[in-house]
């Protein structure tokens, strides 16, 4: 089942390849939010801005990591991580507004004009910006998007409950035009962006479907706008890749301030492949304290923890009013000799028997700390260790 969709063509990734990179993209902003909360309870001075504004600092990051995943490999990284690489879908495929039918129609035209030219489909710099764009831009954008619609829209308690419990419209008679129109375009957008959340998922949903089915080269819609299909890496480019990189750090270094930046620039895009290692490590550190937490090994280890050191219960302090505590323990506050019958309170304080079914029966209340007291709640003590 896994590769159906992949049909004959051996480098047409099947659906749940492309499915499984995308979640692994979505996990590392959940991912690194959990390590850096974590680090910033530590270090609250430096990393505080940070969680504050994550999301811009992840698209930041990212936009880094995968400008240099996309220049050096042609692939988003998690795309590469999968062994995938993106390239220019043939011209003729990337005909404005071509259905489906059409579209499998000129799919087929290409591949019987024969492979491409290799190298000809190689990611051109503008695709590279567009990418980005695609990656990074758009998700940011729609993150946004929803924490400001659920801002609007009075967040979960309006889901519950409906729209009787969001705010009352203010009435805005006899405010500026530009209130009016800046509360118009606010309910606008209450009332359209769930259709266009809608949409938005149905073209990816209907774009997993017709890939999946052979029908377009595109698995998302985003790559049908911008005309680039994903493949599988072949050898070839694995091989062109090594090359490169063997290549690459042999430049001969002109001066000392050339010298520096490639050596600076050389650690930076070694620190960048890195992240290959580093970001799936932290996705599955993530992942198994999320298991960890919710399992029951965490439950037994966290219980048995814990009977081991119960704090004792807050003593409940004399009343100022009530009766002194004599010296020794082993005196009755009552009638101040030795207890006979140890009873004690729901208190915790300890009288002799008769003593205290009086006191409680007159009063209703333990003598020393005026506790509410009923004679039901007298207990006789077996152990006078504590006495
Ligand atoms: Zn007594």
């Amino acid at each position: 089942m896994s590769n159906l969709g992949g049909g004959s063509q051996a480098d047409r990734p099947s659906l749940f390849e492309l499915i499984a990179q995308d979640k692994m993209r979505e996990m590392l902003e959940p991912a690194l939010r959990y390590v850096i909360a974590v680090y910033a309870q530590r270090y609250p001075r430096y990393l505080i801005r940070i969680v504050n504004r994550y999301e811009e600092f992840y698209a930041l990051l990212m936009f880094f990591v995968e400008r240099h995943y996309l220049r050096e490999y042609g692939a988003s990284f998690a795309e590469n991580f999968y062994g995938l690489k993106r390239v220019r879908a043939p011209r003729i495929v990337k005909q404005p507004k071509v259905t489906i039918d059409d579209e499998s129609v000129a799919t087929q035209a290409a591949a019987a004009a024969g492979p491409s030219i290799p190298g000809s489909n190689k990611l051109r710099e503008r695709d590279i910006k567009k990418s980005l764009f695609f990656l990074i831009g758009l998700p940011y954008i729609k993150s946004k998007l929803d924490e400001y619609y659920e801002k609007v829209s009075g967040g979960e308690a309006a889901r519950l409950f409906g729209d009787e419990f969001t705010q009352e419209e203010e009435d805005l008679t006899g405010q500026s035009l530009a209130v009016r129109s800046k509360a118009a375009v606010i309910k606008v957008f209450k009332r359209g962006y769930p259709y266009v959340n809608a949409v938005y998922q149905l073209a990816i949903l209907a774009h997993y479907i017709g890939y999946l089915y052979n029908k377009t080269p595109f698995y998302s819609p985003w790559l049908r706008l911008i005309g680039i299909e994903v493949k599988r890496m072949s050898a070839a480019d694995y091989r062109e890749i090594q090359q490169k990189a063997k290549s690459a750090p042999r430049k001969p270094a002109g001066s000392l301030v050339e010298s520096i930046k490639n050596n600076v620039l050389g650690l930076l895009s070694g620190s960048l492949d890195f992240l290959k290692v580093l970001l799936p490590m932290s996705i599955f550190f993530f992942k198994f304290l999320e298991w960890w937490y919710q399992s029951d090994y965490y439950k037994k280890a966290s219980t048995a923890g814990d009977t081991a050191e119960v704090p004792p219960p807050e003593r409940i302090k004399p009343h100022p009013e009530g009766l002194p505590m004599p010296r020794a323990a082993n005196i009755c506050p009552i009638c101040l000799k030795t207890i006979t019958n140890p009873t004690a309170l729901s208190s915790g304080y300890v009288y002799c028997y008769p003593c205290a079914y009086k006191q409680v029966e007159d009063h209703g209340r333990c003598p020393v700390t005026l506790m509410r007291c009923k004679t039901d709640d007298l207990r006789k003590l077996y152990d006078d260790a504590g006495m």
